[in-house]
């Protein structure tokens, strides 16, 4: 049996690195599984982000987050590329089962284990993101001034993302798969008005084209099963997130979503030393700089939370 660690982080993203930097600082030695796959998280898989506080000229995503797991190891954070498999949250000593079968036991754990965006599930969807293809308006709008740009979906996030881009863009085309929005009568409304938005309505993205950048979609009438071709450098898929919350079903509460519940503002969930941050919590912002906000939040919490227990 393992000894007992003050603190476990799952997730490696801004949000559990930054939590791993807070705690090791306080001397709690944090362990940190970072997930098998994308140690890292989210921004392992873009280039320049230039949001992030502190880097005038931007920085490429996979060096800010070398940044972030190298300034945590510094202070003694131990990282472990391997997923959890799964928890048991509910006693005072909390374990954790990592993919080899190993029980690592703790009295605190922090939960960063981010989202999905989901994808079309087209072929050259991987290769032609971040050479213009797209998950987040706020994060790559920038990038597309005077473009055409194509914004799949019919929810808030989808008319928030063109509204949003139409400030750039030449033009925006929302592309829908029904003949109705699901969004906000106020979000559709501000679309709707737009004169650089336009709807293509009962259509479906069925190919994309270009050959080191995004050049056309190949859409699809779902209604007579007519093709026509789209022009655009843009494609920003919005049709929704799935939080990595499977592991936590019936230990702790989540919402209608899937998201992690917590005490806000600050990060408990349901169970005694247990909190959350990050992407897994937040539905609205989803911003590197926010889960890293978040991640510092949750060690602050945690570290209050074993103050108590000594
Ligand atoms: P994530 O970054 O998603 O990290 C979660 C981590 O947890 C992952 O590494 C995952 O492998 C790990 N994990 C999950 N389950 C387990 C498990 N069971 N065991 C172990 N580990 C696990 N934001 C900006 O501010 N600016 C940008 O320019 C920007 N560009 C983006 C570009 C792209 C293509 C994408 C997808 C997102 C972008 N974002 C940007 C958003 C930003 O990346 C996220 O908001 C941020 O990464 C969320 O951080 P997080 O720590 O909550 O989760």
């Amino acid at each position: 049996m393992s000894d007992v660690r003050n603190v476990i982080i799952i997730g490696s993203g801004p949000a559990g690195y930054t939590a791993a930097l807070y705690t090791a600082r306080a001397s709690l030695k944090p362990l940190v599984f970072e997930g098998s796959v994308t140690a890292g998280g989210a921004l392992m898989n873009t280039t320049d982000v230039e949001n992030f506080p502190g880097f005038r000229d931007g920085i490429m995503g996979p060096d800010l987050m070398d940044n972030m797991r190298a300034q945590a190891e510094r202070f003694g954070a131990e990282l472990i590329p391997d997923d959890v498999v799964s928890v048991d949250l509910s006693e005072d000593i909390k374990t954790v089962t990592d993919s080899s079968g190993t029980v690592h036991r703790a009295k605190a754990v922090i939960v960063t284990t981010g989202s999905q965006h989901r994808k079309l599930g087209l072929p050259r969807e991987d290769e032609l993101s971040g050479r213009g293809v797209s998950w987040c308006a706020t994060c790559d709008g920038f990038f597309f001034k005077d473009q055409n740009i194509a914004v799949i979906g019919g929810g808030d996030t989808a008319m928030e993302e063109a509204t949003f881009l139409s400030r750039f863009a030449t033009s925006v085309t929302v592309v829908h798969r029904r003949d109705t929005l699901r969004a906000s009568k106020a979000m559709q409304d501000r679309a709707i008005a737009d004169p650089k938005i336009s709807f293509i309505w009962d259509s479906e993205v069925t190919e994309i084209h270009g050959d080191n950048k995004l050049s056309s979609l190949t859409l699809k009438d779902v209604k007579t099963g007519e093709t026509s071709e789209l022009p655009a450098t843009g494609l920003f898929i919005a049709i929704g997130h799935d939080p990595r919350t499977e592991l936590f079903k019936g230990q702790l509460d989540l919402d209608d979503e899937g998201y992690l519940k917590v005490a806000s503002p600050s990060t408990r969930t349901n169970l005694p030393g247990v909190f959350a941050a990050g992407d897994v919590v937040d539905h609205t912002y989803r911003q590197a700089i926010t889960a890293a906000g978040t991640g510092c939040s949750a060690a602050l919490d945690a570290e209050r939370y074993l103050a108590a227990l000594a």
